[in-house]
């Protein structure tokens, strides 16, 4: 890791871990300390298991700071009202959640989230004090179509709310082709969305724009961590699969 930014390693549970899972999580809680001088850690359980966690981490915490923060993987716009099934931010910050993740390809494609929606929602998570995970990232079609930097630049012009920090909005870049694939783009290639993404960011948000985390996602395992992370601005990983071991999540974090 080359930049002055902080990395993060950001596990996304997405739709796995029962409340048995406490005992992978509590192992990161354990294992955490000896990764910390490498990288900030953050893992997204399903909601149901956010409040257990979040207070679990807060047992775990060294002066007063968690040795691994908890977040969300979704949030609706409003603060409250009738939207059976849905959870507002302010209710995920309640339950002891920092971050919360939008705008991810499984639910851009599954529940039709556009930029709009997307942009909305990271407002929303703004509002209620998380830090906006904004995902985007082109598909294999657009890929191959040579349209990766058109497609990355149309979803941060519409994603991203103005008044972006580096407190409150990380960047994931997701290939939507390399979510548990198994397949990742060549470092090249990383870089270059990456100094893209950097560059669009400085322009919109001036001096903060540097300072905002970009995380790469899409098949990030332990053993080509060390190579993706090394990339030019390159500040962490966001990480389905692989978060869900201690051993893999924390391998990843030593990789920084
Ligand atoms: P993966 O998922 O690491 O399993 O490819 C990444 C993500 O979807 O955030």
């Amino acid at each position: 890791m080359t930049d002055a930014v902080r990395p993060l390693i950001a596990g996304n549970w997405k739709m796995n871990g029962l409340k048995a899972s406490m005992t992978e999580f509590e192992a990161m809680l354990r294992g955490a300390p000896d990764v910390l001088d490498k990288a900030d850690l953050l893992v997204c359980p399903p909601v149901t298991l956010l409040a257990s966690f979040a207070s679990k981490a807060s047992s775990f915490g060294q002066e007063g700071r968690h040795v691994v923060s908890v977040g969300a993987q979704d949030c609706h716009k409003n603060v409250s009202g009738a939207h059976t099934g849905d959870i507002a931010p302010e209710m995920l910050a309640d339950a002891g959640a920092t971050a919360v993740i939008v705008g991810h390809s499984e639910r851009r494609a599954d529940h039709g989230e556009t930029d709009a929606v997307v942009r909305e929602k990271a407002l929303a998570a703004w509002r209620a004090g998380l830090t906006a995970i904004v995902c985007i990232g082109e598909t294999q079609g657009e890929r191959d179509a040579g349209k990766t930097l058109d497609v990355c630049g149309t979803q941060l012009q519409g994603s991203l709310p103005d008044d972006a920090t580096s407190g409150n909005l990380i960047v994931a870049y997701e290939p939507v082709w390399a979510i548990g694939t198994g397949l990742t783009p060549t470092v090249q290639d990383v870089e270059q969305v990456h100094k893209f993404i950097c560059d669009r960011l400085t322009e919109r948000f001036k001096n903060e724009g540097p300072s905002i985390r970009i995380l790469y996602g899409g098949s990030v395992k332990p053993s080509n961590a060390r190579e993706l992370m090394a990339v030019p601005n390159v500040n962490g990983a966001l990480v389905g699969g692989a978060s869900l071991k201690a051993a893999d999540f924390l391998a990843i974090a030593a990789g920084c």
